[in-house]
């Protein structure tokens, strides 16, 4: 192999020196070498290095045996280790924001989440330059698999198979390249189920793109993105057994009473058992059980599940180390290994993620670089998940991404931490779900200074005499001095990262798929009232007629269990109207309705009852169908909720009036609209376009 080696690298040098006009003659040239080419990839390192980015959701350091913990002995990650002992383990690796999709977000882009509009759960805007993106127009071949979770069509990438939303555990679905909607948003892609268990699919599938997919003439970038152990933390069959007559050592602050903490560990539902019943049925399990004994037992529940995911990514990544090895891919690629960010297992009495405390903070971070970065080696170096994308483009030879504000930590891999790195880091967590509160705050080597900015409360934590985080010291006076610089560090920080505290996230206005809605208005209360709403509308594509609800909010948010959503919308030709977030509360009035034809809609309220009229003929009626309404809402034309677009999406098409009257209109009124003359009585709103 080695004569292909010195040619291929002939060939790179021959492109570089004399640039593109001579790409015939090197195409000609890779041809008849990629002929020759068989199972043995390893001519591969003349180019520059390929990288493997492994990333599994939720996966938490106190779970990666590397990383040491009571965990480690009962439930190691023997492949996942091999990183570590074949290349370094970052000990404080840091997420800016912990949760999924903002953490993603900014690993994408190496911005915090005020830069790149992803506070919540909103859609990535794919026009910022992006991680994939860059390193494909520099001839990266780049691929993803796996959980996406950034809402929009994925942009940048040569090959994608991916989850579309959370995704399944068990015979999930995947949206492939080239079966994207054209609304933009990825959940509405056209999706092909396979049989088995997500984690197994995801690494065959990048086995697949290693064994069969990789370009001879370009050096790859592989996403590897497991589903698992998110919750519902259903693991494969065959991991039934494991540790199935372990008792799990529980965390010494299991039965932390929050006592000296701010009311924000107080009023969370974060806490292990409290909302379990949403997808486990831990709740049933202990139901005989109470106080202590009942948390306990819950705590055992979760962890065995919970680790017996991790078991099958630990597996899965040990399948594609070891195709590395036998194809001899392993010696020129860069493999890394880490969690969208940290997670609670116990610490605290709770699960989850959110909170800044250290469970939830820290990354599991583990990168293996044959002959740049010393086996076994570890750094105490403060790296961040918006520096991962600098790295990476300084180790492939490029330029940091545009507006980054990551670093890259190319130079920690020698070991050395340089005098001017880090010494603190900047968190800011928005609210979203789980009743967790806002937060912002800033973590240095020894202290941590935590503010609830909603409830005006502080914690400070001394880090070197209390790891656990049980002690706020935040009134003691001995810890003044620290407590005034901390806040003065943590000011600088937004100023440097130009971050508003002001700027909550509630109005996210970044990017093509923020819900843009034709008309807005909070005249129309939606509830049970008698009232009547009437639109005309052409599609071949579908998305939201009209939504009642507050733009960027999230499903499962107070506002939403208090009002309802409301929103009326064509998903592949079907219209629909859900008062809810999920398919239970959907009504599906007609069908085949995306058909570039002219159509009329009408909504009549009537004493609590619902009809539903299409085309001026009644479709469907409902009782109790609408929620209790709140007038903060607002109503929206062309635009429903930002979330997942899975009924939110920005219409396509054109609409183009719209009529509400706060009576019930009968059935001869509504035919009126629908030929187009109608009353102006008790009109609300005549909106047309
Ligand atoms: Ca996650």
């Amino acid at each position: 192999m080695e004569p292909m080696n010195t040619l291929r690298k002939y060939i790179y040098l021959f492109y570089s020196e004399w640039g593109s006009s001579l790409w015939i003659i090197s195409f000609a040239l890779s041809l008849i070498f990629s002929a020759c080419t068989n199972e043995d990839k390893s001519q591969n390192k003349t180019q520059r290095p390929n990288v493997i980015f492994i990333m599994s959701d939720d996966h938490t350091s106190q779970a990666v045996s590397a990383y040491g913990g009571r965990l480690s002995k009962i439930s190691p990650t023997s492949n996942i280790d091999r990183l570590a002992d074949e290349g370094m383990l970052f000990k404080n690796c840091f997420v800016t924001n912990s949760i999924c999709t903002p953490s993603r977000a900014a690993i994408m882009t190496g911005k915090y989440a005020h830069k790149n509009g992803v506070y919540k759960f909103t859609a990535l805007d794919q026009t910022q330059p992006t991680l994939p993106k860059v390193m494909q127009a520099d001839g990266y071949q780049t691929a993803f698999v796996g959980k996406y979770h950034l809402h929009s069509n994925p942009v940048g990438l040569d090959y994608f198979s991916i989850l579309p939303g959370q995704g399944d555990y068990h015979n999930p679905e995947f949206i492939e390249k080239g079966n994207e909607h054209l609304s933009g948003w990825v959940q509405q892609g056209e999706k092909i189920q396979y049989e088995g268990h997500s984690s197994d699919i995801i690494a065959t599938k990048a086995l697949d793109f290693l064994e069969n997919e990789i370009s001879d003439d370009q050096p790859f970038m592989l996403f590897c993105h497991f589903k698992a152990p998110h919750d519902t933390w259903d693991y494969a069959a065959r991991y039934e057994d494991f540790l199935a007559d372990v008792e799990i050592p529980e965390p010494d602050n299991l039965f932390d009473d929050y006592e000296g903490r701010s009311d924000a560990l107080k009023t969370q539902l974060q806490f292990i058992g409290s909302k379990w019943g949403d997808h486990t049925n831990f709740e049933e399990q202990t139901a005989d059980l109470k106080g202590k004994a009942k948390r306990e037992k819950q705590y055992q529940l979760y962890m065995k599940k919970y680790l017996r995911c991790v078991r099958g990514v630990d597996d899965n990544v040990g399948r594609i180390l070891d195709y590395l090895d036998e194809s001899g891919l392993a010696e020129n690629t860069i493999v890394m290994y880490t969690g969208d960010q940290g997670f609670y297992l116990g610490e605290h009495g709770l699960y989850d993620k959110r909170f800044m405390y250290e469970e939830g903070l820290r990354m599991p971070f583990l990168v293996r670089w044959p002959g740049e970065v010393e086996q076994g080696s570890t750094s105490d170096g403060m790296i961040l998940n918006v520096d991962f994308a600098p790295t990476i483009l300084e180790a492939v030879g490029l330029p940091a991404l545009e507006g980054t504000q990551g670093k890259s930590f190319v130079p920690l891999l020698s070991g050395d931490i340089p005098t001017d790195w880090r010494t603190s880091m900047y968190y800011r967590y928005y609210y979203s779900h789980f009743e967790t509160e806002p937060h912002f705050g800033i973590r240095t080597y020894d202290h941590k200074l935590i503010y609830y900015d909603k409830i005006d409360q502080w914690e400070f934590y001394d880090l070197n005499k209390d790891r656990a985080e049980m002690i706020n010291q935040y009134n003691n006076p001995a810890h003044q001095r620290i407590v005034s610089d901390l806040k003065e560090e943590l000011s600088s920080l937004q100023i440097d990262l130009e971050d508003d505290p002001k700027d909550d996230g509630s109005n996210p206005n970044i990017g093509v798929l923020t819900a843009r809605p034709l008309f807005q208005t909070l005249d129309v209360s939606l509830g049970l009232q008698d009232i009547s709403v009437l639109m005309k509308f052409r599609t071949k594509v579908g998305g939201t007629l009209f939504s009642k609800c507050r733009i960027g909010d999230i499903p499962w948010s107070v506002d939403f269990e208090l009002n309802g959503i409301k929103t009326l919308f064509l998903r592949e030709g079907d219209l629909i109207f859900n008062d809810g977030w999920d398919d239970d509360t959907e009504l599906r009035i007609a069908q085949n309705m995306a058909d570039g034809q002219l159509h009329t809609v009408a909504m009549i309220v009537d004493n609590g009852v619902v009809n539903f009229y299409v085309d001026g003929k009644l479709k469907l009626t409902g009782t109790k169908l609408l929620s209790e309404d709140n007038a903060k809402h607002t109503f929206n034309i062309g635009a429903g909720i930002d979330f997942t677009g899975y009924q939110g999406y920005n219409f396509i098409g054109e609409i183009s009036s719209c009529l509400v009257y706060n009576k019930s209109l009968n059935e001869k009124e509504v035919r009126e609209f629908n030929k187009g003359s109608i009353s102006s009585d008790k009109q609300i709103l005549n909106w047309q376009n």
